[in-house]
């Protein structure tokens, strides 16, 4: 028999499986795993339902010719309750009604992280009878729970760039949009206001507001200081560029991020990348003291975020505090 030789060589092809590396006296387990591979795949008679998304902007289920439940998304060709009697291809309407509250993803694994954070839940569109999995957004700023919860009335949008996959259609809450929004069918991403969400309202500072906020600002201009002299917390933030306005009680102020360069200034920016409100000075603080993650306040609801994919930046300030206290600690 005649071996063919492979397009890459043996020796570069790792063996599959583990082993036990020792360091500082230390075991660590070492796996070897394939990332991913590519492959070609049909849609099969799945193709009319994606065909109709990136083309058309419709969506499509159904409906048994016999009993006339309409399934969307449209995965029986016979309708198992009917003795399979054949179904036929519908249009079903772009607006639906959550059918459970949708639990949200903020720490995706690297294939899903370029759309965290999201919602996944399932909606029953009208003239639908079962419910589609899709993923959730709002306009509002980040997403966090009880914005959109089972009952909420969500409309399908699609995106501007299609490819004929799921992803290319997304929910939002169909009170964020005006009617003539509602309506129109095959409205795109683009369509839609993403850059005016509606900032949390700050109560009035009572001067012993403003008192604690100058002290835990000068505090955290220290901190930031620190991080900015720091290598390992630099590392956190290379090639990254934003600028953060951040509303609190008692004054506001920024924090810009520049390829490794952390600073706090007193100044309004003018465009700044996203706005930041957060009630209590003291929870950022904390935060970036590594007193308790930033990510987790986002989540809790204490601090607010303008847009939802602003969530990654948050999450670059949590690693510098880590990094920070770490580094300090050898
Ligand atoms: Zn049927």
């Amino acid at each position: 028999m005649i071996k063919k030789k492979k397009v890459i060589d043996e020796i570069y092809i790792p063996d599959v499986g583990s082993q036990v590396e020792l360091i500082d006296g230390k075991e660590y387990l070492i796996t070897n795993d394939a990332m991913y591979t590519f492959f070609r795949r049909t849609k099969g008679e799945f193709s009319a339902f994606f065909l109709a998304l990136k083309n058309e902007k419709r969506l499509l289920g159904c409906k048994c010719t016999k009993c006339g439940i309409v399934r969307v998304p449209p995965f029986l060709t016979h309708c198992p309750d009917c003795n399979f009697a054949p179904t036929e291809m519908i249009e079903v309407e772009q607006v639906g009604i959550m059918n459970s509250t949708p639990p949200i993803t903020y720490f995706a694994t690297s294939l899903f992280q370029h759309m965290a954070p999201y919602g996944r839940g399932r909606v029953i569109f009208k003239g639908a009878d079962t419910a589609m999995s899709i993923n959730l957004y709002t306009t509002t700023g980040i997403l966090v729970p009880g914005i959109i919860t089972k009952g909420t009335e969500v409309k399908l949008i699609f995106r501007d760039e299609r490819i004929g996959e799921m992803t290319d259609v997304f929910c939002v809450p169909a009170v964020e949009l005006a009617q003539e929004k509602i309506n129109k069918n095959g409205l795109q991403e683009s369509e839609i206001d993403w850059e005016t969400p509606q900032e949390p309202l700050l109560p009035v500072a009572s001067e012993e507001d403003s008192n604690q906020y100058r002290k835990a600002l000068d505090e955290m201009k220290a901190l930031i200081e620190d991080m900015n002299r720091n290598e390992s917390a630099r590392k956190a933030i290379a090639g990254w560029k934003r600028g953060i306005q951040v509303k609190t009680r008692g004054g506001q102020f920024a924090i810009m991020i520049d390829d490794g360069d952390i600073k706090l200034t007193e100044s309004v920016v003018s465009s700044p990348d996203f706005i930041m409100v957060c009630d209590d000075i003291h929870t950022l603080l904390d935060g970036l003291a590594y007193r308790g993650a930033i990510t987790d306040s986002v989540i809790n609801k204490k601090i607010w975020i303008s847009k939802n994919m602003e969530f990654n930046t948050i999450f670059k300030l949590d690693r510098m505090a880590r990094f920070l206290v770490r580094s300090k600690k050898v």
